[in-house]
């Protein structure tokens, strides 16, 4: 099948394979596994953090992020649509007490600093205390722009308030923008990075910050259940994705520009044209995709069909598939006059 819903469906390749079935192990919980221990330093090594905490998923990293900033009563202002509002389930606010301070989102992925300005609490008995300004980056395939994230990171300092980023797609904006990742890393306290989607590892996710952070954060991660034992099996992977699987985020970004120049090319409405990144949306009625979703299965191509529509391209999507992609989406089109 060709597979479009995600990034999240990749399989580990034969070399990461490898790597997993070689790695060193220990017990994690003890601080023992060789291999967990060399994840997390490269992680320190490409972020400019002072020190990383390897988690079973991206939703835990945020999860443990959170707790770790913030104590019950407290609140973090995030965007309306950002991941750790909308789709971690509230874990936040369930486990944590932490109140999320929720703000619209402008189309860049941005969350307006005046917006945010005025959302800070005072310091009266009546408010929850606000901590955190929590960003997402990439968002919708959006690449937060260098000079928003400065003028963040100089406003947090002003407010004072911490400042993460959900950076499950970091490393795809740091290749859209040709830096290196520590050149947006600066502008945050902590952020978390899967390893699990297009970096194409099976699992994991990192939280970097300082020292003393991520010393709470690994107390979290032990209650929430995240201490792993020989868990270095899965940080192989970890460390194969990032030294092999990075620059190649490039091949995603002009899968994803090249079928959106052919999708449009052929009448698909595209939603947000300009993909940066490996995300591609698009508009089409709801009749319509009602019939294409099944339709694509039937022909091999699996994609989440919907009014709005999105395409993720990754490492196991090839440009010829994409090609077959196209043809059949043609097909389709043809059917319904
Ligand atoms: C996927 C994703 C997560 C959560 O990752 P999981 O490993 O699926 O729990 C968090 N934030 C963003 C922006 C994501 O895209």
């Amino acid at each position: 099948m060709i597979d479009l819903r995600s990034d999240t469906v990749t399989r580990p390749s034969e070399a990461m394979r490898q790597a997993m079935y070689q790695a060193e192990v220990g017990d994690d919980v003890y601080g023992d596994d060789p291999t967990v221990n060399a994840l997390q330093a490269l992680a320190c090594k490409l972020t400019g953090k002072e020190a990383a905490l390897f988690l079973p998923t991206g939703t835990q990293a945020n999860l443990v992020a959170l707790l770790s900033h913030c104590e019950r009563g407290e609140e973090y202002i995030v965007g309306q649509k950002a991941h750790n509002y909308m789709y971690e389930a509230g874990g936040a606010a369930v486990l944590g007490s932490i109140q999320p301070q929720p703000l619209e989102m402008a189309d860049d992925g941005t969350l307006p600093l005046d917006k945010v300005a005025a959302a800070i609490k005072a310091d009266d008995i009546h408010f929850a205390r606000t901590r955190l300004l929590s960003l997402e980056n990439t968002h919708s395939g959006k690449v937060l722009p260098l000079d928003y994230l400065q003028r963040a990171f100089a406003f947090t300092r002003e407010k004072g308030l911490a400042l993460h980023i959900d950076g499950a797609r970091i490393l795809n904006a740091a290749v859209s923008l040709g830096v290196p990742l520590s050149d947006i890393t600066c502008y945050c306290d902590t952020l978390t990075i899967c390893l699990s989607k297009g970096l194409g590892a099976p699992v994991g996710s990192l939280l970097c910050g300082s020292a003393e952070y991520i010393k709470r954060a690994n107390r979290w991660r032990k209650m929430t259940g995240g201490g792993m034992r020989q868990s270095g099996i899965l940080a192989a992977a970890g460390i194969y994705a990032l030294e092999n699987n990075v620059q190649r985020l490039q091949d995603d970004h002009d899968n994803a520009r090249w079928l959106e120049q052919q999708l449009r090319a052929i009448g698909v409405e595209i939603a947000a044209p300009g993909a940066q990144t490996n995300v591609l949306y698009l508009h089409q009625s709801a009749e319509m995709a009602a019939r294409l979703g099944p339709w694509m299965r039937e022909h091999g191509v699996l994609i989440s069909a919907g009014p709005l529509t999105r395409l993720i391209t990754h490492i196991d999507i090839s440009r010829q598939d994409l090609q077959t992609v196209v043809e059949l989406w043609q097909r389709f089109l043809q059917q319904q006059d």
